[in-house]
C-alpha cells in the first residue's frame, strides 16, 4: 500500500480548537470546478496508522510521553490548539472512510480518550447517501454529532455546471438522512457561484434547499477563484464573472430573507466574505436584514473586508 501522505489542516474555523486526526487525504469527489481539492487523488489511511497515532495523543496526554516515528505536528496540535474535547476528522470527506472502519475508529477513541465530547468531519451528500440510515445512526452513538456539508447552490444546473456530483434532491435527502440520525449539521453556501447570469436563481434555489433540510448551523461563503482550477480557467476565458462586493451581500440578504428556519445558527464570519453577520434564524432575522441593508445602502467599499484580507 502507498504510504499515507498526511494532509494539511483544512477545517472549518469553528473546529480551530480541535484535534486533526486524518483519515483520508483529498476528497473522493474531486470535480468541482472551483475547489483546490480538484483533480486530488484520495487516499484512505489504515487503521492501524490511525490507532497508532491516536495512541500516541492518549500518551502525550497522560504522561507527556514523545513516541518515536510520531510526526511533531501531533504534539503541537496538543500543546497550542487543542481544547482537549473535539476531534475533527480529516481531510476533505472523511466521512467517505468505510463505515466498519469508521466505526472501528471512533470505537477506539471512545476507549483511548473517553473525555471526548465530539467528534466531527466534512462529508459530501454522496458520503451520507452511501452509508444507511442504521449506520449513521450507530455512528452518531460513537460521537460523531457534526457534519460539514458544502451544498454551494440548490439549482440543479449550477450544481451540474460546478462538477458536484449530485442533485438538490439528493442533497436535502442527504440532509433529512443526517438529521434523523441525529447528527447536526453545518451546511455551507457560496455566495456567487451564479455568476452574474445567475444571480436570482441561485439564491432561490439555495435558500430553498437550505430551508427544507433545516440544518443547526448554516455558513456562507463568497465566491473565489483560486489558480489552477477550472473555474478560474473560465474566469481568465470570459465565461465566468465574479459578482461584485456589494452584491454578495445583495445575495447574502436575500438568503437570509428568504431562508424558513425552525432553529439555526447562519453566519458569514468566514474569511472569504465581505461583510460578516452571525445571529440565529429566524429569531435574529429582521437584525440581520437590517444590518445587511444599511451596508448595502451606503454603498461605501470601505466597510467591506479588503481584498488582501480574504481567503478561502
Ligand atoms: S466535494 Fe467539497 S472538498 Fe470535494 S471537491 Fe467538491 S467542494 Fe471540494
Amino acid at each position: 500500500m502507498a504510504q499515507f501522505i498526511r494532509p494539511e489542516i483544512i477545517r472549518p474555523p469553528s473546529e480551530s480548537a480541535s484535534y486533526f486526526l486524518p483519515l483520508t487525504s483529498g476528497c473522493s469527489n474531486n470535480t468541482c470546478t472551483f475547489c483546490n481539492y480538484y483533480g486530488c487523488k484520495l487516499q484512505m489511511r489504515d487503521v492501524d496508522e490511525v490507532k497508532a497515532e491516536i495512541d500516541a495523543v492518549a500518551l502525550y496526554v497522560k504522561d507527556r510521553a514523545v513516541l518515536p516515528g510520531i510526526p511533531n505536528i501531533i504534539y503541537h496540535v496538543i500543546d497550542h490548539w487543542w481544547d482537549g474535547k473535539k476531534i475533527f476528522l480529516q481531510d476533505g470527506d472523511a466521512l467517505v472512510y468505510p463505515f466498519e472502519r469508521l466505526k472501528y475508529v471512533l470505537e477506539y477513541i471512545r476507549s483511548k480518550l473517553p473525555f471526548i465530547e465530539q467528534v466531527a468531519t466534512y462529508g459530501t451528500a454522496q458520503d451520507v447517501l452511501r452509508k444507511s440510515a442504521d449506520e449513521l445512526k450507530k455512528l452518531k452513538k460513537l460521537r460523531l454529532s457534526l457534519v460539514y456539508m458544502g451544498v454551494e447552490s440548490g439549482d440543479d444546473e449550477i450544481l451540474q455546471q460546478i462538477g458536484k456530483g449530485v442533485t438538490s434532491n439528493q442533497i436535502i435527502e442527504a440532509g433529512k438522512k443526517t438529521k434523523a440520525a441525529g447528527i447536526r449539521q453545518s451546511l455551507t453556501v457560496i455566495l456567487g457561484l451564479g455568476g452574474n447570469k445567475d444571480r436570482a436563481k441561485h439564491v432561490e434555489a439555495t435558500a430553498r434547499v437550505l430551508s427544507e433540510i433545516d440544518p443547526e448551523f448554516a455558513a456562507a461563503l463568497t465566491m473565489t477563484i483560486t489558480p489552477g482550477t477550472p473555474l478560474y480557467n473560465d474566469w481568465q476565458d470570459g465565461k465566468f464573472e465574479l459578482i461584485s462586493p456589494m452584491d454578495s451581500l445583495v445575495e447574502l440578504k436575500a438568503i437570509v430573507e428568504q431562508s424558513n428556519f425552525s432553529d439555526c445558527f447562519f453566519s458569514s464570519m468566514h474569511a472569504s466574505n465581505y461583510f460578516s453577520i452571525r445571529g440565529k434564524l429566524p429569531q435574529e432575522k429582521e437584525r440581520m436584514i437590517k444590518e445587511l441593508a444599511s451596508i448595502i445602502e451606503k454603498q461605501d467599499p470601505s466597510l467591506l473586508r479588503p481584498e488582501y484580507l480574504r481567503g478561502l
